[in-house]
């Protein structure tokens, strides 16, 4: 086994002090984080455990003796050793800025504004920067201070007595819970959190073509972070309210027109409110119920490309009620000229969109 002091490259009469300065400086030059070679981590190793043994005046003590106590045993556990130095991987006291939370907002669209698309305002209750103190969390002209009890390093380390020997294990400073700095004045305006809660506006628009259900994302419109961390994201999630008239299947509206018996038998015009303003629809002479009427381009704006999906149509034959007399003698007038036709069963048909397709 190499010399632990050569290890370190100090001398045998080197202070604790001067054996602490030697490896902090090796680790941060070997530490896997910055050299993955297998020599250096191999270096890495051998200094750790020489810290290890030199660090605690009582194995260092055995070693100089010529003992082997300390860390002797076979089943040295790298891991263990590496874990308690660096607080489980974690280099030096944690930083007190954090990134700030993703936010969650919906947004309510009506089918017309799914159509072509509408700019939306927001309001989004968020944490923002705090403008006191610019997510220092200080009070103007203070600083932080160097925590005094882990002097800096935000762990406290501790030697325990384990089966292999006196080990050092550490543990999160709690005095400064970590952060190896205190504020002794926190500012006042955002109580020290170099954030603060607040309301604004955003100005959103919603692409024409959106489906419900859709989320929007928003980069770095959430919540600013923990001591003025970046902001998170914001999600926009898009809720399409129901059209009493019209539905949507893919780019393509759909509606139901009624059409009295006597139209759809003779033929005529319809005038049908859109959101395209009022449209006009042929009913030819013999129009069916189920019948299509497709109005081309009138329908939802493509999200991803250019153009417009239809405004189908779908005829829906009203039968006659509450006839007068007149009506009803010359409805069985009609009856007696047509008595050859009589309600007949026919082939199943697969929906009302099955039938009459592209016959408008
Ligand atoms: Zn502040
Ligand atoms: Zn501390």
């Amino acid at each position: 086994m190499a010399d632990h002091y050569e290890a370190l490259g100090v001398s045998r009469t080197a202070t604790q002090d001067e054996i602490k300065k030697a490896y902090r400086k090796l680790a941060r030059e070997l530490h896997p984080d910055v050299n993955s070679d297998t020599a250096s981590q191999e270096r890495f190793k051998s200094v750790t455990h020489a810290y290890e043994v030199l660090s605690s005046p009582e194995s260092r003590r055995d070693y100089d003796m010529g003992g082997q106590n300390a860390f002797g045993g076979s089943n040295f556990d790298f891991g263990d050793i590496f874990g308690s130095f660096f607080g489980n991987g974690q280099r030096g006291p944690k930083s007190r800025v954090e990134r700030g939370q993703d936010a969650l907002l919906r947004v309510e669209l009506t089918l017309q504004e799914v159509v072509f698309g509408a700019d939306k305002t927001l309001e989004v209750d968020t944490a923002v920067l705090c403008e006191t103190c610019h997510g220092s969390c200080c009070q103007p002209g203070t600083a932080p201070t160097v925590c005094d009890i882990c002097r800096g390093a935000g762990q406290i380390q501790r030697q325990v007595r384990s089966l292999l020997g006196n080990v050092m294990t550490s543990a999160a400073c709690g005095s400064c819970r970590g952060y190896g700095q205190l504020i002794s004045s926190p500012c006042v305006d955002c109580r020290g959190q170099g954030r603060v809660r607040a309301r604004r506006d955003i100005e959103l628009k919603v692409p024409a073509g959106v489906e419900d259900g859709l989320r929007l994302q928003l980069s770095s419109q959430g919540e600013v972070g923990f001591g003025g961390g970046p902001n998170g994201d914001l999600y926009v999630d898009i809720v399409v309210r129901q059209d009493d008239v019209f539905g949507r299947s893919g780019d393509d509206l759909t509606c139901t027109l009624e059409v009295p018996l006597h139209d759809a038998v003779l033929g005529s015009v319809a005038k049908i409110e859109t959101f395209d303003g009022e449209q006009t629809v042929e009913i030819h002479a013999g129009q069916q119920t189920g019948d299509v009427i497709t109005l081309k381009g009138k329908g939802v704006t493509h999200l991803r490309n250019s153009g417009r999906g239809d405004l189908r149509v779908m005829v829906q034959v009203l039968t006659p009620t509450k006839l007068d007399s007149k009506q009803k003698e010359l409805f069985k007038a009609l009856a007696a000229l047509r008595s050859q036709e009589q309600s007949r069963l026919v082939k199943q048909s697969h929906g009302f969109f099955a039938r009459g397709k592209g016959r408008g």
